[in-house]
């Protein structure tokens, strides 16, 4: 809820409104029950358990990377349902990957979050909940945030927006917009209300071909809104938020890697507010399909380069520990199910 809401609920209820600040405050410092806001009455806090409750997301969980300190966790939510998501550390801070949905629907071939299918969406607070009880777990101070962990934030664009709204707020953890990061596999209707809502946000896109024939086998949301579709919603975000566009585009060996693709994806980013950012695919059990050599990489970005448009290869972080998403949970099922079978038998 938002701290008008809170005041609305409240008085709603008869209980003081002058208390709401106090209590958001106390929700956005992620508490895990009203018992420990302990500057309130007791009786206060009482009323507040019995009329409302707090989601808490409970590391079930945890991989810490040996190579560079990634941390990996798998949370369990209210109704026993986990997401992953995962803390990295860079030189200005720490950075969180937070997961918007259970599952996805969106079905790319190359993603281990599609394979085991969609639950349903996070609530708000859920989303928050990721980044608190990371904060707590690891007793750091989180200062950038990316939604790009399982789910596709604009498949819950209302709950997404209000998470935002939250996050960000003076009073709860006042991350601010230029901080967050928001991926999408390019739901282009959302993509233009996002634009209109002109945040400081900034917008990656899934893109991972330079043309529909590849990005239709590869992403079913292809064949919904095209490559052609894609790039002017794209264009109109850049042009509406001054917003540089980064897109993100998976290395995968003989399936987009070509020079043709780069001339091709250079073709068609000509002009625009943007980045490229290259990501060697992860070979994810059971997608079949291998990464990039570095050198077709290298020659990839010469192109790009050549025709002006600035590329970059993704920074490996957490390679030893699943740290790309939907791998860890896949695992966990697997292990679940197995100890089930064990059961069974
Ligand atoms: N649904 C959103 C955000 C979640 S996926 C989106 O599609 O952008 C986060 C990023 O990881 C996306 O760019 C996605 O395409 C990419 N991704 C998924 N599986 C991958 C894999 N096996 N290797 C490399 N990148 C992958």
């Amino acid at each position: 809820m938002t701290l008008a809401e809170i005041k609305e609920a409240f008085a709603a209820d008869g209980l003081p409104s002058f208390r709401a600040l106090q209590v958001y405050k106390w929700l956005h410092r992620g508490v895990k029950s009203f018992e420990e806001m302990s500057d309130q009455s007791k009786a206060f806090r009482q009323t507040l358990a019995q009329r409302y409750y707090i989601a808490v997301a409970e590391v079930a969980q945890r991989l810490v990377s040996k190579l560079d300190g990634t941390v990996k966790y798998l949370l369990r939510l209210p109704d026993g349902e986990h997401v992953e998501c995962v803390l990295m550390e860079y030189h200005h801070g720490y950075s969180i990957c937070i997961s918007s949905q259970v599952g996805c629907k969106m079905n790319c071939s190359f993603c281990a979050t599609g394979k085991s299918g969609f639950s349903r969406d996070l609530t708000p607070s859920e989303m928050l909940a990721q980044v608190q009880a990371v904060q707590e777990d690891r007793q750091v101070r989180i200062s950038n945030i990316v939604l790009m962990g399982m789910g596709e934030p604009l498949d819950n664009y209302e709950n997404v927006l209000r998470f935002l709204e939250l996050v960000s707020s003076d009073d709860g953890m006042n991350i601010g917009m230029r901080h967050i990061s928001l991926s999408t596999c390019g739901i282009v209707d959302r993509i233009y209300d996002l634009a209109d809502r002109r945040l400081q946000l900034t917008l990656s896109v899934s893109l991972h071909a330079p043309n529909d024939a590849i990005r239709s086998r590869t992403m079913p949301v292809n064949r919904r809104w095209n490559v052609e579709e894609l790039l002017k919603a794209c264009r109109y975000y850049a042009d509406t938020t001054g917003r540089r566009i980064s897109f993100e585009y998976a290395m995968i060996s003989s399936v987009n890697d070509s020079a043709d693709c780069a001339k091709e994806l250079a073709r068609r980013l000509h002009g625009m507010l943007c980045h490229v950012n290259l990501i060697p695919v992860n070979e994810v059990q059971g997608n079949g399909y291998r990464k990039s050599s570095q050198e077709q990489i290298q020659k990839f970005i010469k192109i790009l380069s050549e025709k002006g448009i600035t590329a970059t290869v993704r920074r490996t972080l957490g390679s030893d520990i699943n740290a790309s998403c939907g791998q860890l949970k896949r695992r966990y099922q697997e292990e679940v199910a197995g100890i089930e079978n064990l059961h069974e038998n």
